[in-house]
């Protein structure tokens, strides 16, 4: 797994740029921005990831995958170019 950049233990915790970090939760296990630091795991994008998964899914997971909705939805012309980009 990917190390945890900048972080520093201190007597407070885990601490990156200035904030003490939570380890990650269950709901994390999978998600590619879990970093390890000392044994522990944490979320290289949020200091406390239980915050992101009260009340539903973590927006910025990448093992759940989010439920389709309009803003998601594939713009064709976006997807021809990508399409094109791909030969
Ligand atoms: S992005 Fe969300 S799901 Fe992924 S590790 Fe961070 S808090 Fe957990």
């Amino acid at each position: 797994m990917t190390p945890l950049a900048n972080a520093t233990k201190t007597a407070d915790g885990v601490m990156v740029n200035g904030f003490v970090l939570s380890p990650v939760v269950e709901q994390c296990n999978g998600c590619d921005r879990v970093r390890e630091f000392e044994g522990e795991q944490f979320c290289s994008s949020y200091p406390v990831p239980a915050s992101k998964w009260v009340g539903g899914r973590c927006n910025f997971a990448t093992h759940v995958k989010a439920e389709v909705t309009a803003a998601a939805k594939v713009n064709p012309l976006k997807a021809s170019k990508r399409a094109a980009k791909g030969r």
